[in-house]
């Protein structure tokens, strides 16, 4: 099956959105165009000349990679140095290379969601959401005939998104009032006469980001020639948000800490398995942040964890787990993000049902750190 790469992109997207990434990131399509068609793709956490001549060497149409491969800005793409000489390969083979990385981390449904399920985890909610506090309630009033309409807009824009369900509005019906000066050309009642007009109030949130345009398709779609809104800041945003790093979550059977060890190392398929400070007793609570998550040593202590699974522990993020007196764990940056592969592999199953290219993992993909 063959697929235009922006359909990939706008599978991807659907649920992790360039904008989540962090401002010092750099994801998106790196390499090709958005028009090309792909039939086999290769899925990997880092893009290296051998994953590259893998890719090539299975024919491949696009690599899907987490961390991105053009990352500062590129000041040459000369075939002297490594970087230009696997530019230079993709280019020459048309193989082009598309990155979801922090973006990906923070998507409510993203990576560390997906980690959080593999590590058998219930009542999953975000560790630390972005932007608690950037969601507003939006308020339309309109008539009547135009509500449904309205409503639509509302949806198909993004607003009214809680969780597993969209279009999430309220209606409630009331009377309007205006009079239309001298200028105006109503939709309904005439010059200078006071006009009541059946009409709504509906009302749905909707993230900062999205607002603007939201705002602009509505006016669109509305009939009067001065559309009545109101903007509302809310307070509970940080509750509504399910964007951000890191899950925390429930083992539906707590079990003692060291069948912790033996269930992490078994669910993340891991040979070693680093930690500090104390073993629990029973672990119930789990939070989980891929990649280098030691930040959210406090975060998990805060939030009740028993135990923080992340990567890349430092000897003085070991000494922060012993006073903070929270078990944590390192399963390594390479060990908790190479599930990477089989997130996007689910993901682009799930949004592109019938026509979801055929998908390859990496098998040059290695961890740069060798334990002897
Ligand atoms: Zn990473």
């Amino acid at each position: 099956m063959s697929v235009k790469l922006n359909q990939i992109i706008q599978t991807i997207e659907a649920l992790a959105p360039e904008k989540l990434a962090e401002a010092w990131d750099n994801v998106g399509l790196q390499v090709g165009s958005r028009q090309q068609s792909i039939k086999r793709l290769l899925l990997t956490l880092d893009i290296t000349a051998e994953v590259v001549a893998e890719a090539i060497e299975k024919k491949v149409d696009l690599i899907i990679a987490h961390h991105p491969f053009i990352f500062k800005g590129l000041k040459t793409l000369s075939t002297d140095g490594e970087k230009g000489q696997i530019i230079e390969m993709l280019i020459k083979n048309e193989v082009a290379v598309y990155v979801a990385h922090t973006n990906l981390d923070k998507a409510a449904k993203g990576l560390n969601h997906y980690l959080a399920l593999r590590m058998g985890l219930d009542k999953i909610k975000t560790l630390e959401p972005s932007n608690p506090a950037l969601y507003y309630k939006l308020v339309i009033f309109s008539p009547q005939e135009a509500s449904q309409k309205i409503i639509e807009v509302l949806g198909k824009n993004g607003a009214g998104t809680i969780g597993n369900y969209d279009y999430c509005t309220y209606r409630s019906p009331g009377t309007g009032t205006f009079r239309p000066l001298a200028g105006a050309k109503p939709f309904i009642g005439d010059l200078n006469k006071l006009s009541c007009v059946s009409e709504d109030r509906i009302e749905a949130i909707v993230a900062a980001p999205d607002l603007k345009n939201l705002i602009a398709a509505v006016k669109r779609n509305h009939p009067y020639e001065e559309m009545a809104y109101d903007v509302i800041a809310l307070e509970n945003g940080g509750l509504i948000n399910e964007n951000g790093l890191g899950k925390i979550g429930v083992l539906s059977q707590p079990m003692a800490g060291l069948d912790f060890i033996a269930h992490t190392k078994d669910r993340l398929g891991l040979v070693a398995l680093r930690g500090a400070g104390k073993v629990p007793d029973i672990v119930r609570r789990v939070a989980i942040c891929s990649g280098a998550g030691a930040d959210m040593i406090g975060l998990a202590k805060a939030r009740q964890a028993n135990v923080l699974i992340t990567g890349d522990l430092k000897h003085h993020d070991g000494q922060r787990a012993l006073e903070n007196n929270i078990w944590v764990l390192d399963a390594g940056h390479y060990g908790t993000e190479k599930w990477v592969t089989d997130c996007f592999r689910q993901l682009l199953e799930a949004g592109l049902p019938d026509a979801c290219p055929e998908m390859i993992v990496a098998e040059s993909a290695r961890d740069f750190i060798v334990n002897y």
